[in-house]
């Protein structure tokens, strides 16, 4: 079901996720409790933040400030650096618990696969260990490409649950999200809005003139109909609340089909098989 904001989909280990959050990348510390805040308030139930974003103690203090019940939030970090010794990995993870002030996240993720190093064979099996502490309640990579998920198949024991990769309607990535469906991840959108140049496209505009909504809400409401989970990124308030009001309506198969004609593999963020930073 996708008919609020609370509804879930299921991993294939039997954790719900919801399908619609918000992303903190590029947040500064200093406004990030504030932002996290905001979002729980408006009805928001999952954040998506990173070590790297070096914002995770402002996520824990908007996680604390909002009075939303923890078990409610679904929370989701990321592991910036690999190595082959698991203790390393366990130490990032025990820093990300502590500046989130919480004993659990519902998602880890390996954040880029950074094959060059190749050392994200290693990463996930000390991040399985992670998993069977019951630490984190999933467990899952982002920016994995089909090689990269082949190598995990054949040298470790758990599937990832999640793949969050950039998606939007300028990239689709149709032999990767093929791939996913046929394996039981579930495929999270990063960059949803394109970092916002989507918004000025033609044909978005011309949906939203159509249906009476806003471009983010075509975009968001497309992603939706797909099966997509998403994350955009705002730091106003009532920009969240707009842009979570995306159940009320429904796209025609045709203008769904518009969209999808848009992809054009255009990135906003870097290539995967390339990206190399430490
Ligand atoms: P998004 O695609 O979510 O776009 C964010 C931009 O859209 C911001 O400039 C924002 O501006 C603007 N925007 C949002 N709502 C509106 C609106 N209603 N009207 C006009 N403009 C709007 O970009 P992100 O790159 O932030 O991606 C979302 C999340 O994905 C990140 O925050 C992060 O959590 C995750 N991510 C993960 C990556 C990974 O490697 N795993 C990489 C990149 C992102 P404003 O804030 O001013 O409203």
């Amino acid at each position: 079901m996708r008919n609020s904001i609370t509804d879930r989909v299921t991993l294939h280990n039997g954790v719900e996720m919801p399908w619609f959050g918000a992303g903190v990348f590029k947040v500064e510390q200093d406004v990030t409790a504030r932002v996290v805040r905001d979002a729980l308030q408006s009805g928001y139930r999952m954040i998506d933040t990173a070590s790297i974003y070096g914002n995770e103690q402002g996520v824990g203090d908007g996680l604390r400030e909002s009075g939303v019940d923890r078990k409610d939030i679904f929370l989701t970090t990321k592991l910036w650096r690999h190595a082959h010794d698991e203790q390393e990995i366990f130490d990032q993870f025990d820093e990300s618990l502590r500046l989130l002030q919480t004993e659990y996240v519902d998602l880890y993720l390996i954040h880029w696969p950074k094959p060059m190093f190749d050392q994200y064979v290693a990463t996930w099996k000390a991040i399985e260990k992670i998993y069977k502490s019951g630490r984190a309640r999933a467990i899952g990579v982002s920016n994995f490409n089909i090689p990269h998920l082949e190598r995990l198949a054949a040298e470790c024991e758990i599937v990832p649950m999640v793949n969050q990769i950039e998606f939007h309607p300028y990239l689709v990535q149709t032999d990767l999200q093929q791939y996913l469906q046929a394996h039981n991840i579930v495929l999270e959108a990063w960059s949803p809005l394109a970092k916002g140049r989507i918004l000025t496209d033609p044909a978005i505009l011309g949906l939203a003139a159509k249906y009476g909504r806003t471009p983010v809400q075509v975009v968001l409401r497309w992603d939706m109909q797909k099966g997509i989970v998403t994350i955009p990124k705002t730091l106003t308030r009532e920009r969240m609340i707009d842009n979570a009001d995306l159940f009320g309506f429904s796209l025609s198969e045709t203008d769904m089909t518009l969209i999808d004609r848009l992809d054009c593999h255009l990135r906003t963020g870097p290539d995967p098989d390339v990206f190399d930073k430490r």
